[in-house]
């Protein structure tokens, strides 16, 4: 039986006040070609989305949050009913501590934004990940390979997928982009300048292959 799979894409919004909000500049496009590949795969597919304009696959089951808090309590509904659990979204590591219930007026007297930080949703799903196999990406402006080996063992999974931002060309919303995936077995693959699609395609087959290693499939 092929397994159920979870994905998340797109960024999330943390509101300031009702008109504001802090957020990064993911389009969701890796997390939904991976969503559409999955189900070209003929596998149950759940996709725990932050705000965006893209369609939803055809056939994915599409859950529509907005804040990392949203996509927490989401992602939690659906992850014991899935057999892989694929983290691309950007979420948003902070919150303002109070959100603001009316528009902030120019000119008023508080000019200092307070953070709290979110939670880590995939470094609580590696606590209790049993068998299933959990993929998670890591976007890096600096040492790519430490920094993501590092997320890998502490957040207890099974693949990472890393990509570096440039200053001149972010490695959001574009078409193409280069990665380099590790894996818990000390595995290493660099792809560079491929589509979207061809990576979604590459990340299913690797995370199927893990899927059944742990037997459950
Ligand atoms: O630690 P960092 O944010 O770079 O880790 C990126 C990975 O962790 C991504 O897979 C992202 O979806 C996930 N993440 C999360 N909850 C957060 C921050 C990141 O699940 N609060």
């Amino acid at each position: 039986m092929k397994p159920a799979v979870l994905v998340t894409a797109g960024p999330t919004r943390e509101r300031i006040d009702p008109i504001r909000f802090i957020s990064n500049y993911s389009t969701g496009s890796f997390g939904y070609a991976i969503a559409a590949e999955a189900k070209r795969r003929e596998c149950r597919v759940v996709l725990v989305s932050g705000p965006t304009h893209l369609e939803a696959p055809r056939g994915v089951k599409r859950v529509m949050v907005e804040s990392a808090l949203d996509m927490k309590q989401a992602v939690e509904r659906e992850f014991k009913r899935c057999g892989i659990v694929i983290m691309a979204a950007a979420v948003s590591d902070w919150r303002a501590r109070k959100a603001a219930g009316k528009k902030i007026k120019r000119g008023a007297s508080v000019k200092t934004l307070e953070l709290v930080e979110n939670p880590d949703i995939l470094a609580g799903l590696g606590k209790r990940k049993g068998g299933k196999v959990i993929v998670g990406f890591a976007l890096e402006t600096d040492s790519l390979a430490k920094n993501a080996l590092g997320k890998l063992r502490k957040k207890n999974l099974d693949m990472i997928v890393a990509n570096t931002v440039t200053r001149k060309k972010g490695a959001f919303g574009s078409g193409r982009t280069s990665v380099v995936m590790f894996d818990k077995f000390n595995g290493k693959n660099a792809y560079n300048n491929r589509t979207k699609r061809e990576l979604a395609k590459i990340i299913l087959d690797k995370a199927l292959a893990l899927n059944i290693g742990y037997g459950i499939c």
